[in-house]
């Protein structure tokens, strides 16, 4: 363990703690060493820690919209202010380098942006006069306390998906951030409160399966948003589903971009090589299959392999570098393994990190961008997430046969087109079975004030995370039928109520 070692406590009613039945090890992505120290809580802490943040949920239901839209403005000026420090956990604990890390942050805070306008966004419907001297409105009402769930991968970006909407409609919010990079969810806690927030409105609880589980089954948490890999989105959807709370659960993903003949070469190469590699592959909405259509196949392969001959990979910290490393030493095995598997299944390696050294980082993640041709469904490496720097190449004669591909796929989060054609764009929108979609776009995330979310094996749930949907998953609808007593009107009539 590093000198420096420190410990990142978890955050219950509005200070740290460090109570912790077992603990668990963040590493420095760039040279492998243990920078800090996690407590993983028991049931017992989380049922502490809920239970503070149900007591805190009543009084923040109650606080005004101008209240809670004050604190909501000054937490998005404290992690303005505080965006380097941010980026520089992430790229410590995560590995991204800097420049992405700090877009990570612009895109969290961009949710606060949509939050701080929720006294709009939680307004109701008016009809006056529905009936004789009968009024009816819609309201909108905080369910309670809600839990957040966040993978690894976007240690800032993700929780900012959730926690901003949820707690501006009113609700306390509980998060369990990922315990592989958890430093950045407590500096965003610890900033909320020096915004004015009251204690326990925002907890965070660190831990693993654990304390996810007895998130799941808490029965005053009343709604659960995960985001993570497939396999535990489907168990967080299936248990906390049973548990009677309402879920959105993201999972995993295989996003296709399917680049028709016609194509801008350069810009689709440079598109794939950016959403391929960024990140070290390690993005959600990576674009990890590239399905080359008709004869642009090797002039693809041969523009995209150029353009890796001038990748640099290195910390994140150095300024040079343009990826950085994986996230653990567990997960860079997985990685080369799937891509001796690929190779051992008939896929051509063009480009091959697998041998990535890094002068003075010895203990790093490494590995550096790989590129395989000729891959076909029912090797692993097409059929499993990957979640590395790896981009895997397939050809399709036709667009119908790209299009059956891209839909066959279990997954659905992301899918792109790059074409000169309008029409088969056009028509690639209608058709493509996935929840966003990106034309001469090769990473198609929605902006705040719409919402994201996949579809097929990529989503367990109906309704997606911030934006319009992020207001209804956080909040409930009631709708009041009111009428002022008029000496008039009086008198029993047991008869159905019908036009008055
Ligand atoms: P993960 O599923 O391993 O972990 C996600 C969260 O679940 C973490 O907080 C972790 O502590 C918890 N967890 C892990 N195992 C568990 C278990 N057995 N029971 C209960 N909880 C458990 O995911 P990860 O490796 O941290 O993140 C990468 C994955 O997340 C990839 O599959 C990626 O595609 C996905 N992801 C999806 C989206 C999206 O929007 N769809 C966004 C980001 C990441």
């Amino acid at each position: 363990m590093s000198a420096t070692a420190t410990v990142v406590p978890h955050w219950i009613a509005g200070a740290a703690d460090e109570s912790a039945a077992r603990w668990g090890e963040v590493t420095d992505s760039a040279t492998g060493e243990v920078s800090a120290r996690v407590p993983l809580a028991s049931a017992a802490d989380v049922d502490r820690a809920v239970r503070a943040a149900a007591e805190a949920a009543r009084g923040w239901a109650a606080t005004s919209l101008s209240r809670r839209t004050a604190v909501m403005f000054a937490f998005r000026q404290l992690v303005h202010e505080h965006r380097d420090e941010l980026a520089r956990i992430v790229t410590r604990e995560h590995g991204k380098v800097l420049s992405d890390a700090a877009g990570e942050v612009q895109r969290g805070l961009e949710v606060v942006d949509f939050a701080c306008g929720i006294a709009h966004l939680l307004k109701g419907e008016m009809t006056p006069q529905v009936s004789g001297g009968i009024d009816s409105y819609s309201l909108r009402q905080p369910l309670g306390v809600m839990a957040g769930i966040t993978p690894f991968n976007f240690p800032v970006m993700v929780p900012m998906w959730m926690f901003p909407i949820a707690i501006a409609a009113g609700n306390a919010f509980v998060l369990k951030p990922s315990e592989q990079d958890p430093s950045a969810s407590l500096l965003l806690a610890r900033l909320f409160a020096q915004a004015g927030l009251p204690e326990g409105v925002l907890t965070v609880v660190n831990g693993d399966r654990e304390a996810v589980n007895a998130l799941l089954s808490h029965p005053q948490i009343a709604g659960v948003s995960f985001v993570g890999s497939t396999p535990i989105a489907r168990h967080v959807y299936e248990t906390a589903s049973a548990h009677g709370k309402r879920v959105q659960a993201l999972g995993g993903a295989k996003n296709h971009a399917v680049v028709l003949p016609d194509a801008d070469l350069d810009l689709a190469a440079d598109g794939l090589v950016s959403a391929a590699y960024g990140s070290a592959g390690q993005r959600c909405m990576a674009v990890s299959v590239a399905v080359a259509v008709g004869d642009v196949g090797d002039r693809l392969v041969e523009a995209v392999r150029t353009r890796l001959e001038d990748l640099t990979t290195g910390p994140g910290t150095d300024p040079a570098s343009q990826m950085g490393p994986l996230v653990s030493s567990a997960h860079r095995a997985r990685v080369a393994e799937l891509v001796d598997s690929g190779e051992a299944e008939g896929a051509q390696v063009l480009v091959d990190g697998r041998g990535l050294t890094v002068d003075g980082h010895d203990g790093g993640h490494w590995l550096g961008p790989t590129l395989l041709d000729r891959v076909r469904p029912g090797m692993r490496v097409y059929d499993e997430e990957i979640f590395g720097p790896v981009l895997v190449v397939v050809r399709a004669e036709s667009y119908p046969e790209a299009l059956q591909l891209v839909n066959a796929n279990p997954y659905g989060n992301g899918a792109a087109i790059f074409t000169r054609d309008g029409g088969a764009a056009r028509q690639f929108e209608q058709d493509v079975v996935a929840g966003m979609v990106g034309v001469n776009v090769p990473i198609p995330v929605p902006m705040a004030y719409h919402s994201f979310g996949g579809w097929k094996h990529s989503l367990f749930g109906d309704l997606h995370v911030h934006g319009p949907d992020g207001v209804r998953f956080n909040t409930r609808g009631k709708v009041v039928t009111r009428r002022w007593p008029n000496p008039a009107d009086r008198g029993i009539d047991l008869g159905f109520p019908v036009l008055s």
